[in-house]
């Protein structure tokens, strides 16, 4: 994984041109590339060795912000095959799958590669995150995304196949879900979640939500099972003008947690 303690933007960074209106632009630094932009343009070597959040213009004048995206803004910016989890959500669902250092983790499709990204951070590099997949040109598109913000990653591993027919390479410590009926990986999920794991679903709607909470009761293996949404509402704080933003975004979708057990209480 790339190390990203250091505050010196190197050769392969993916950076973030911040205008003044606050817009974003996203690059990755090559030695010898020219980064162009409305017809201006500075060579990457001009920003290559200068310090994360520094200032640059560009050939005709214009100002902007260099930095590092942090994992929430790359999310926004990256080139998507399937519909992405957004940040809010992410946090919650590292939280409360309790994504540790470490952790034996498998996840389901891997879509864009937003989770992807965010569970390989959260198991580390002594973890690991097996992805099932069913659409190639999604993969290739999410394993891009994967190595452009993290560099390589030696702990995942892409497994192109129908996770509805069942998991070869159990036990997992977390089993994170995120595609259409996830009520038919209950039963795999049974045999490949070890005692005491988490399975964690995340669906656009409630009547999947109650499809795949039935299914969890009637496996008669998981309890605490919990379905909770994440609302974040933004505030603006400006002299007389304090007051919750004016739009949000309500819903996105519903996250279901369980824990795997020999037998819930009755
Ligand atoms: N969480 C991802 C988005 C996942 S979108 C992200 O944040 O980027 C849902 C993905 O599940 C799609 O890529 C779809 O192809 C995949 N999928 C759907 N059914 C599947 C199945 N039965 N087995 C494996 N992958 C599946």
């Amino acid at each position: 994984m790339k190390e990203r303690g250091s505050d010196i933007l190197k050769e392969g960074d993916v950076i973030h041109l911040l205008s003044r209106k606050g817009r974003r632009y996203q690059f990755q630094l090559r030695s010898g590339g020219k980064l162009h932009h409305s017809g201006e343009f500075i060579p990457h070597d001009e920003i290559i060795g200068k310090r994360d959040g520094t200032l640059v213009a560009l050939s005709g004048g214009s100002r902007f912000i260099v930095l590092r995206p942090t994992l929430a803004e790359y999310i926004l910016k990256m080139p998507r095959g399937a519909q992405v989890i957004y940040a809010k959500d992410i946090g919650v669902i590292l939280t409360y799958a309790d994504i540790f250092p470490g952790a034996r983790v498998l996840e389901a499709g891997i879509g864009s590669g937003a989770v992807t990204i965010s569970l390989l951070r959260g198991a580390g590099e002594k973890g690991s995150v097996t992805s099932y997949e069913i659409r190639e040109d999604f993969a290739e598109k999410a394993m891009e995304n994967i190595k452009r913000y993290l560099g390589e990653t030696g702990n995942h591993r892409l497994i192109n196949k129908d996770i509805y027919d069942g998991i070869d390479d159990g036990p997992f410590d977390r089993i994170v879900l995120d595609l259409p009926e996830p009520w038919r990986v209950v039963p795999h999920a049974v045999d490949n979640i070890r005692g005491g794991g988490i399975f964690l679903c995340f669906l656009p709607t409630i009547i999947q939500t109650v499809k795949v909470v039935e299914s969890l009761r009637e496996s008669d293996c998981f309890t605490f099972i919990n379905t909770i949404e994440t609302l974040i509402r933004h505030w603006n704080i400006d002299g007389r003008s304090v007051r919750p933003e004016h739009r949000m975004v309500a819903h996105t979708g519903f996250i279901t947690i369980a824990r795997r057990v020999e037998k819930p209480l009755s």
